[in-house]
């Protein structure tokens, strides 16, 4: 069979030619990463300090003066950090005769039923409820007590934002965010200090002066999540006409770069498991804990939007240094929801929203119990592991890079 053989001694000669080729070639040493770099510079006692600063504004609920405090403290900790070109967005929250918000009423399902929790999810398993506690003397702290007590009162709320400007495409964005307000009668440590710590230490460090990207990158802690994304909801309908528009014309300034893709960080600490049948937990942070970046499959992008989890899926394998991460199609419930018919959205999160949280797996969600002091390290590392992600996702996908500090 010649010509079989012809094609063998070929393909032989081919492979000696690269082998022949790649020895002649000097060992170059592969150039370091800049985005592993950055990830270096997170670090769990910062990521925890940034935390445990939110929680001294107790719950921090939306329409008082806890929140107005919280938002003041945020935005002075931005500009510390040099992203100095902080914004609000303001908008009335006027709760009078609106239905509240995350309420999900526990249903009986006959067994074998299939159990579908928001977003579309499927229940599966031991499933327990996820209520909101209203009772402020189930909060054993007296001091805390009392500084979740004043009232939230209808009217003006303000949220903060600031950006990373891009040096080669200042007319196009990434958003990453976290709803900096809670509920509950805690401190909201994990829902959602854990999330707002997570965007502001990112803020930080992109802003560092010897780094640039490509790409704008916007940090925003939304308002008012927890009365049903009113805050998130907001600056869409402020800004999404804004998009790409430069202004004053011929200035090279955007005040909405164009929405490359909106990601939420939404509770991401606690992943213990399911609840045992008698409705416990186990104590510790299960060793299979992940991170759960999830997209909705019913929303306009959701192909791009799995796309873009994929990539957030192997920046996690790259970058995060314990847990891994998985993918879903039952984003719900957070921030991300009033993007995700105008540009690509995720959330990020401990676990499932639709199919875990929603069957009771995070039993401090809107709790006395979300204080600081409820968390172990391991806790605090799964969501140092989500920042390493998201830095590492969109550090790579807006183009990162090192200059020497002037
Ligand atoms: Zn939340």
């Amino acid at each position: 069979m010649p010509t079989h053989t012809h094609q063998r001694v070929l393909a032989a000669s081919l492979v000696l030619a690269l082998a022949c080729t790649a020895a002649a070639q000097q060992p170059t040493p592969a150039a370091p990463d800049p985005v592993a770099t950055l990830v270096g510079r997170l670090s769990l006692e910062r990521y925890k300090a940034t935390i445990k600063g939110l929680t001294q504004f107790g719950d921090r609920r939306q329409g008082t003066e806890r929140n107005r405090k919280a938002v003041d403290w945020i935005e002075a900790q931005l500009k510390s950090y040099g992203c100095t070109n902080t914004e609000r967005i303001k908008y009335i929250y006027d709760p009078t005769g609106a239905p509240p918000a995350h309420r999900y009423p526990s249903q009986a399902h006959a067994p074998g039923e299939a159990v579908i929790g928001p977003g579309g999810a499927r229940e599966r398993g031991n499933i327990f409820p996820d209520r909101v506690n209203e009772d402020p003397m189930k909060q054993p702290d007296p001091v805390l007590r009392a500084l979740d007590t004043p009232p939230s009162v209808p009217g003006e709320r303000e949220e903060v934002y600031c950006t990373k400007v891009g040096t080669k495409h200042p007319d196009q964005m990434y958003i990453l965010g976290a709803h900096m307000d809670g509920i509950g009668w805690g401190e909201a440590a994990n829902d959602d200090g854990s999330g707002t710590a997570l965007v502001m230490e990112l803020a930080r460090i992109f802003s560092s002066p010897d780094v640039t990207t490509d790409i704008s990158i916007r940090f925003a802690l939304w308002n008012n999540e927890e009365t049903g994304l009113n805050g998130a909801a907001a600056y869409v309908a402020q800004r999404k006409d804004l998009q790409g528009i430069e202004s004053p014309a011929g200035s090279g300034k955007y005040p909405e770069p164009k929405w490359l893709g909106m990601v939420q960080h939404d509770m991401m600490m606690f992943d213990h498991g399911m609840p045992h049948p008698d409705g416990t937990m186990s104590k510790t942070q299960r060793p299979e804990a992940d991170i759960n970046i999830e997209y909705q499959v019913t929303s306009k992008f959701a192909d791009a939007a799995m796309l873009l989890a994929r990539n957030f899926q192997l920046a996690d394998d790259k970058y995060a240094d314990t847990y891994p991460a998985a993918v879903g199609p039952h984003m719900t419930n957070t921030d991300s929801t009033p993007f995700m018919n105008e540009t690509p959205s995720l959330s990020l999160r401990e676990v499932e929203r639709g199919s875990q949280m929603a069957a009771g797996w995070d039993p401090q969600h809107h709790q006395p119990t979300d204080v600081y002091s409820f968390y172990s390290d391991d806790d605090f590392r799964l969501g140092l592991n989500s920042a390493e992600t998201t830095l590492g996702a969109i550090g790579t996908l807006a183009g990162a890079k090192l200059t020497p500090a002037k």
